[in-house]
């Protein structure tokens, strides 16, 4: 199964991509939403996860408890493709409020 290099868009693999789809929600949500919002088949959108969970700070291969806020790069262009708003990754850094897509309470 392939993942997604590190720094790379989840829907293409190009590398440096700066933008990023941030995602606020439970483990099932934020898959769905990845599925959804990127392009990405199911396996491919769980697979991901798994490797975000890690970058984000989570146990690698442990769904996290609760809501979780995730960031994961996509690039300008399958964000268009996908009709996506994405963010620029510095923004979400410096503390900038971000159009999040967020799991109803
Ligand atoms: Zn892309």
């Amino acid at each position: 199964m392939k993942a997604p290099a590190y720094h790379s868009c989840i829907g293409c693999y190009r590398g440096d991509t700066t933008t990023v789809v941030s995602i606020k929600g439970e483990a099932h949500f934020i898959i769905a939403a990845l599925h959804k919002l990127t392009g990405t088949p199911l396996d491919e959108a769980a697979a991901a996860f798994g490797v975000h969970a890690e970058e984000n700070g989570f146990d690698p291969g442990m769904a996290p408890a609760g809501r979780v806020f995730m960031a994961v790069r996509l690039c300008s262009d399958c964000a268009a493709k996908n009709g996506t708003t994405v963010v620029e990754e510095s923004a979400i850094a410096s503390g900038e409020p971000v159009y999040t897509y967020a799991q109803p309470e």
